[in-house]
């Protein structure tokens, strides 16, 4: 069986504020989580196959490029939010 790998998503770890003339720009950083791979769905292996090997009989199986055949990512996540003034003449320059 699987370890748990439950957290809670959308933790919050750091915040970081920045005035560039009348732009604010808020950076939200999210507590990184582990997430199963996409690439393998969590096996850590992939299959390579030739590129003239359209039936895909001949594949190789090699070690997910993406999680390292650990079969987990571990994502992280930063959200940056602009907030500017609105001029009516400007529009949404
Ligand atoms: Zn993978």
């Amino acid at each position: 069986m699987m370890q748990k790998l439950k957290e809670p998503s959308g933790n919050i770890t750091g915040k970081e504020v920045n005035k560039e003339g009348n732009k604010r720009v808020t950076k939200t950083y999210y507590h990184p989580t582990i997430a199963l791979c996409r690439n393998c769905q969590g096996s850590g292996r992939v299959m390579i196959y030739d590129s003239p090997d359209l039936l895909r009989m001949n594949g190789k199986e090699d070690i997910c490029p993406v999680c390292q055949g650990s079969g987990r990512v571990i994502v992280s996540k930063l959200l940056e939010t602009v907030i500017k003034p609105f001029r009516e003449e400007g529009g949404l320059l």
